[in-house]
């Protein structure tokens, strides 16, 4: 019997839980308080083999399911995972550190929205192909064909939402998945898993291994695996975009971002702050669509900073299950010294003016001083070429950045090798369009910031990633076209005829 708070994680795979012949295991810690939560077993390379192996077996009959067939399972599991929101919201906040008001409202939530899109869509001939008339007697039909067995590798910072938003369309387009988990926030997996077979999911339709960036290695680069979904930093996207196309493997690449805010001369300041504050500092700020860099009119600075200051105690670090708090510590002890370290660098090196925050803790009991807390914390003053500016610090850090001319922050906004998320407040519609038509980012919001529901396919440009995920594009990662032409006029067009 484990005396830890969480019972011990193994593998999943062939519908049930195995254990892992490694002999290795990891803990995961509560970032609240330091303690660890529980013991996850490290999957071997035999593990991953048994695993990949697992779900190649069910791949033929689960690509052959009729899609209404397996609409009907994935919206029962849609359907479980709402039933239970509170239960695997208040692990997802032990493991992940953020708040109860949060993953009770938006993890869950947002993760059984995709799946039952995806259900749905599927279910209603979301897979057909076209019907083209090339002549009276041809015909050309497209067939849109699972791709096989899918890796998917989760980041930490919404890990359940992460291994749905992946896990949903590869699963309804007929794939089978091993997913590995971020070794930071593993304990969604296995409820996962047991949810998909509780609603009837075939065995080895989806499958769990844990372990740290050399398991993902593995199992990505297995000739068996037909295609890669990653969520993760840009540099490790990069290595396994890299490994991948060169087995010609498909992927879906979603990394990491810098994205700029711009505060319009006309916005209504009131929800440009509101904006701004969401973009930097809900989840800790550690969303990859964070508008970190916010652009401010010189003219408007002063009211800007002044009203954001006043805000700005309205950020309650604090016990996780407690209704009031909505600010949590940072994932994990490596991520606060790397966060640490930017905030650090900010003052020190790019002299960048401290407006709010900085280093050290914010206040909070005293039982929880030894989790991994931050300070939200606003540079202002700061210049583009500031590492503070140019980096994903992936943390609760705002930059802000003034500027004279609306061309000007346009073109400053798009001087960046990232091209995730980008967003405009201002009360001219017309004018928004052209700015947003001229922002280089894969994602874009008007007046608002960081919903991301369903039905909005989302991926980023440039070095942000390659491909989307949700929506109705989302789909067309999870499958290979097949084009067909058929001639009915009885004849064969052929130049090896007799002259
Ligand atoms: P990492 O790149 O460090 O890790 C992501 C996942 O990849 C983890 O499961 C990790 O394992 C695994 N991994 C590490 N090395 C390898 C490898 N060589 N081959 C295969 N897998 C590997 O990212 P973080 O977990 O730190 O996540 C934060 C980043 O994710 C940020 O940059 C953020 O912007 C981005 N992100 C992007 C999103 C998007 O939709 N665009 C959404 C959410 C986050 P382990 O951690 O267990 O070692």
């Amino acid at each position: 019997m484990s005396a830890l708070p969480i019972a011990p994680r193994q593998l999943f795979y062939d519908g049930q839980v195995q254990s892992a012949s490694s002999g290795k295991t990891f803990q995961t810690v509560n970032p609240s308080n330091a303690t660890v939560l529980a013991e996850i077993h490290v999957a071997s390379h035999a593990d991953v083999d048994a695993a990949i192996a697992a779900a190649d077996r069910a791949f033929h009959s689960w690509s052959q399911t009729p899609p209404i067939i397996r609409a009907r399972i994935l919206q029962k599991a849609a359907a479980l995972l709402r039933e239970r929101n509170d239960e695997i919201a208040r692990v997802e906040a032990l493991d992940s550190g953020k708040a109860y008001t949060e993953t009770s409202t938006v993890d869950v939530v947002t993760g059984a929205d995709v799946l039952e899109y995806y259900a749905n869509l599927v279910g209603g001939g979301g897979l057909n192909g076209e019907t083209t008339q090339l002549r009276q007697d041809a015909w050309v039909f497209t067939k849109k064909a699972p791709l096989g067995v899918c890796a998917g590798i989760g980041a930490w910072n919404y890990p359940i939402q992460i291994a749905l938003w992946k896990s949903a369309p590869c699963l309804a387009a007929g794939n089978t998945m091993v997913y590995k988990p971020s070794e930071f926030t593993p304990l969604h997996a296995q409820t996962l898993a047991e949810v998909y077979r509780e609603a009837g999911l075939p065995a080895g339709v989806f499958n769990i291994v844990y372990g740290a960036g050399d398991v993902g290695a593995y199992l990505t680069s297995h000739p068996t695996i037909a295609k890669v979904s990653f969520t993760g930093q840009v540099s490790t996207g990069m290595k396994v975009a890299g490994s991948a196309a060169g087995n010609m493997k498909y992927v879906t690449m979603e990394l990491g971002g810098k994205s700029p805010l711009i505060v319009l001369p006309d916005a209504e300041l009131e929800n440009a702050i509101d904006g701004a504050m969401m973009a930097n500092f809900y989840s800790t700020g550690q969303v990859c669509t964070n508008g970190t860099r916010v652009f401010v009119p010189t003219s408007m600075k002063s009211a800007f900073e002044k009203r954001l200051l006043e805000k700005m105690q309205y950020i309650r670090p604090g016990h996780l299950f407690d209704e009031s708090t909505n600010f949590g510590p940072l994932s994990s002890a490596g991520h606060l010294e790397k966060v640490t370290a930017y905030i650090r660098h900010g003052i020190e090196t790019d002299k960048a003016t401290l407006l709010y925050g900085g280093l050290g803790k914010p206040q909070v009991p005293k039982e929880l001083e030894d989790g991994f807390w931050v300070r939200p914390t606003i540079f202002t003053d700061c210049t583009d070429s500031m590492k503070i500016v140019q980096e994903e610090i992936f943390g609760p850090v705002m930059s802000i950045l003034s500027y004279e001319t609306v061309e000007e922050a346009v073109k400053r906004a798009n001087t960046t090798e990232l091209g995730l998320a980008a967003g405009i407040f201002t009360k001219d519609l017309n004018g928004a369009h052209r700015i947003i038509d001229q922002l280089q980012a894969g994602i874009t919001w008007v007046n608002t910031w960081g919903e991301s529901p369903a039905e909005m396919a989302v991926g980023g440009w440039k070095k942000s990633g390659v491909g989307v995920e949700n929506g109705r594009r989302g789909i067309e990662a999870w499958v290979k076209n097949k084009s067909t032409l058929v001639e009915m006029s009885g004849e064969v067009a052929t130049v090896f005829a007799k002259l």
